[in-house]
């Protein structure tokens, strides 16, 4: 018995499942999850005093790596001063000022505590701001747990197959539409039915809850020149892509200008933060000023804010991006002709910092049918073979893979190296 299975039985007495969010328990992928007890640099370290190579990133925001000494000092040195006000600070400012700068279409943003706070905030601006109450979103994508938005969701509702979860109103779920993603013409249609009574179309503008699949070309412009037909607000989800595809997000990377942005994970380098923002004219709708209501007692807390602010500082480097863009290449190239030289049929993608591979034999993976249809089984013997080699992977088909700037050539080798070894056991 190990340490981790020891500590799961335990928890499974006391939280539901054992884990405080799905993915986590391993359900994807079978087998007991890995307690982990620290986290430094492209490392993760269980209860068991296994070392792993990591690719989960505490699902995206350590793009600089894990406990970065630059954000853990702005923390030390933000609590001396207090944990908590409810009471605005100057910090804040700075942060929305960084956001802004670093997202052009940002131009009012307001701090939540999570991904799902920022969408389910956005989706309800969206609303208030347009007056209409349908929403379009896409199936596969994922864009945290509020009722309107676990409609055919993606993640952990894909993974445990509960795509629409109980406790969640028919009449609430029915002014949830949802299409394919990267098919525009289905986009087209829906319009043309309910065009009228669409508040706005949500995307994650390269998905990462169904793996990883980029958009295609003209999807994103499409669906920008659609809101724009329709007076429609269109909104970026880029809790996950956001400072990680690029700089300024998948909006810079792919050159398209949404009206909303949610973010997450990312801006908080690690605590729990999420933020959206977009035009001011959207934005302004919102409370105090406008009359959309949206609060939080803990929104723009002292300590996540100084984490957040230095990570994004920090990450605020020409060139960053492009490095990590190449570290997603060499791990796809290098898992691709591993599997060539196994003689298993492997299709990858990434953009930027995340990347995906899919057990399949079809030669792109755009589509969520695609990425559905993948050989699961396998990938559930490969996450296993390579925790055995020290590789974290996501414990599940359907989320990306996050490299950072943490992670060397020493390191990828080393993926690459253990990746030849497991495909040749499948
Ligand atoms: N949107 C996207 C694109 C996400 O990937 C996630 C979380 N994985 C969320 C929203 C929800 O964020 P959170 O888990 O912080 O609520």
């Amino acid at each position: 018995m190990t340490i981790s299975q020891d500590l799961f039985d335990r928890a499974q007495a006391s939280i539901p499942g054992g884990v405080n969010s799905p993915v986590r328990a391993f359900n994807g992928v079978g087998g007991t999850p890995r307690f982990i007890t620290k986290a430094e640099g492209a490392f993760t370290y269980d209860a068991d005093n296994n070392k792993y190579i990591d690719y989960v990133g505490s699902w995206g925001p350590m793009i600089l790596g894990h406990n970065h000494s630059a954000i853990k000092q702005a923390v030390l040195e933000a609590v001396e001063n207090g944990l908590s006000y409810g009471a605005p600070t100057e910090t804040e400012i700075l942060m929305a000022e960084k956001v802004k700068a670093l997202v052009p279409s940002i131009e009012k943003v307001r701090m939540v505590s999570s991904g799902t706070e920022a969408t389910m905030s956005a989706i309800r601006l969206a609303r208030g701001f347009t007056g209409k109450d349908k929403i379009l979103k896409f199936e596969g994508c994922y864009h945290g747990h509020a009722d309107s938005l676990l409609v055919k969701a993606g993640s952990g509702a894909l993974t445990m197959g509960v795509p629409n979860s109980p406790g969640i109103p028919e009449d609430f779920a029915k002014h949830t539409l949802t299409v394919s993603f990267n098919k525009l013409d289905e986009v087209k249609e829906i319009f043309a039915k309910f065009g009228e009574d669409i508040a706005c179309i949500i995307v994650e503008p390269v998905a990462g809850n169904m793996n990883c699949i980029p958009p295609v070309a003209g999807f994103l412009e499409g669906l920008r020149a659609i809101c724009d037909e329709y007076k429609s607000v269109l909104i970026f989800d880029e809790v996950m892509t956001g400072f990680r595809v690029a700089k300024g997000g998948a909006q810079a990377y792919y050159n398209i200008t949404p009206d909303l942005t949610c973010l997450g994970k990312v801006i908080g380098g690690g605590m729990p933060v999420g933020a959206f923002g977009g035009k001011t004219e959207i934005m302004d709708y919102i409370a105090p000023v406008g009359p959309v209501y949206q609060a939080g007692t803990l929104s723009g807390n002292p300590i996540a804010m100084a984490a957040g602010l230095k990570a994004l500082e920090l990450l605020d480097i020409d060139g960053l991006h492009d490095e990590l863009e190449a570290k997603s290449k060499r791990i796809c190239e290098g898992f691709k002709a591993a599997a060539e030289k196994a003689g298993i049929p492997l299709t990858t993608n990434y953009a930027g910092g995340m990347y995906g591979f899919f057990f399949t034999s079809e030669e792109t993976v755009t589509t969520y049918q695609q990425a559905t249809e993948c050989d699961l089984e396998r990938f559930k013997k490969f996450f296993h073979l390579m925790l055995d080699e020290g590789v974290y992977l996501a414990p599940s088909a359907f989320e990306a893979g996050f490299v950072s700037t943490a992670h060397g050539d020493a390191e990828i080798d080393a993926t690459i190296a253990a990746a030849e070894r497991a495909f040749a056991k499948l």
